[in-house]
């Protein structure tokens, strides 16, 4: 097997390994775990509360762990942290050749559909009967391989940073939801905590030139999610929020896994999860394959993945259309939204479910063993 990575290897410069706090949910450990990525050298923050509440309007949902018989339902993990572990896991597999810091420039599928042929930036061949695509938003290999997908500018931006807040608890995740986007606060140790603050993309501009204590005045206006203090805002940083649906995945000799497939809002910490949870699909689909990349495996595939792909699709985009909408019919509709799954316990059951990433079918190594 053969990675080829763009970006220079090690936490200095992938831009994926960066300060964002990630919360990696329930299936998404038990992966790691199986996979043997998840052990005490990475710094975690167990999820045992989860708390989700509406500014402006009624509706407040508070998830324990313990009502459903659970020790946690997540974690949260430093991005940086786990591309350090990933790193290390990859020195000390053995049979896979990196190919880093290096470009897949071109690539064609030979005439009798048994072989794909890559061609790097330095020049370099590979030959291979399956090329994967994990190359992010924009990959290049989807569009080279022509599978469709459509593309929509949320005109919002995510800004992160890190934060101290009091009174701190180092197991609850709050969501926020406000008319300008959602704002989270992800646990971290020793009171601090991982805020993700989304709003418009002009607003976002904005936020990033405040001074440390204009934010400090602005988080005690819009958060009163029960912080009463806030101090010592860390380095921020933006991202553009898209939605990028690739309904087929799949092309001839290549499947397209992760953001490449699927680019969701970050609302509800899915993204990362979801790509996992396509890379053990793949995994379950491969095992008995002699030919990994045939068509029968590759349809295979495509069926296993599709209602977990469009069912996270459409969840993370209705919340985040449905809770920014400033219009009254919408407001009641989610704060009885949210009342509902206060009150309902089949609906806070679905809830918690989807949460922790429990989407069917389960792949095998997402499964509680
Ligand atoms: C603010 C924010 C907060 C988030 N929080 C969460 C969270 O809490 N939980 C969660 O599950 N998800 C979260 N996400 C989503 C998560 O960050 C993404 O889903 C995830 O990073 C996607 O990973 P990926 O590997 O598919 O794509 P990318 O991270 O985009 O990686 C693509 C890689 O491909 C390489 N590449 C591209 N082209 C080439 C080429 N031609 N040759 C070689 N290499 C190439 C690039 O260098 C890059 O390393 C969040 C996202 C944002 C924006």
């Amino acid at each position: 097997m053969a990675i080829i990575e763009a970006i220079d290897r090690g936490a200095d410069h992938q831009p994926s390994y960066d300060d964002r706090t990630l919360v990696i949910n329930r299936a998404s450990l038990n992966i790691l775990a199986n996979l043997g990525i998840l052990d005490d050298s990475l710094p975690r923050c167990p999820i045992r509360h989860i708390d989700v509440t509406r500014a402006h309007g009624f509706g407040h949902v508070r998830l324990h762990a313990a009502e459903h018989a659970l020790d946690h339902f997540g974690a949260v993990v430093v991005a940086r942290e786990l591309g350090n572990r990933l790193l290390t896991c990859l020195g000390q597999t053995e049979g896979i050749t990196e190919y880093c810091p290096e470009r897949l420039e071109t690539f064609h599928v030979d005439d009798d559909n048994q072989e794909v042929s890559i061609r790097l930036a330095s020049g370099t061949q590979i030959r291979t009967w399956l090329l994967v695509a994990a190359d992010g938003t924009g990959s290049s290999v989807r569009q080279a391989a022509g599978i469709a997908s459509t593309l929509h500018d949320y005109r919002q931006s995510a800004m992160i940073f890190n934060v101290m807040a009091e009174p701190a608890s180092n197991d609850t995740a709050h969501e926020r939801f406000t008319p300008e986007g959602p704002l989270a606060f992800l646990p971290q140790p020793e009171g601090r905590y991982g805020a993700v603050w989304v709003g418009s993309t002009e607003r976002i501009d904005k936020a990033m030139a405040w001074s440390d204590d204009e934010l400090i005045a602005k988080l005690e206006q819009r958060a009163a999610t029960g912080f009463r203090k806030f101090s010592r805002p860390g380095k921020r940083a933006r991202y553009p929020l898209k939605l990028l649906r690739t309904p087929v995945p799949i092309g001839r000799r290549v499947v397209c896994i992760g953001n490449a497939a699927n680019t969701i809002h970050p609302v509800s910490a899915q993204g990362f999860n979801l790509g996992l949870r396509d890379v053990a699909g793949l995994i379950d689909v491969l095992a008995d394959a002699h030919d990994p990349g045939a068509p029968v495996w590759m349809a295979r595939y495509v069926q296993a993945r599709k209602s977990d792909q469009a069912d996270t699709v459409r969840y993370t985009d209705t919340l985040a259309r449905a809770f920014s909408n400033p219009s009254l019919p919408f407001r009641i509709g989610t704060g009885l939204g949210l009342a509902a799954h206060a009150l309902l316990p089949g609906l806070r059951r679905r809830l918690v479910t989807s949460a922790m990433g429990f989407r069917e079918p389960v792949p095998s190594l997402a499964r509680e063993r």
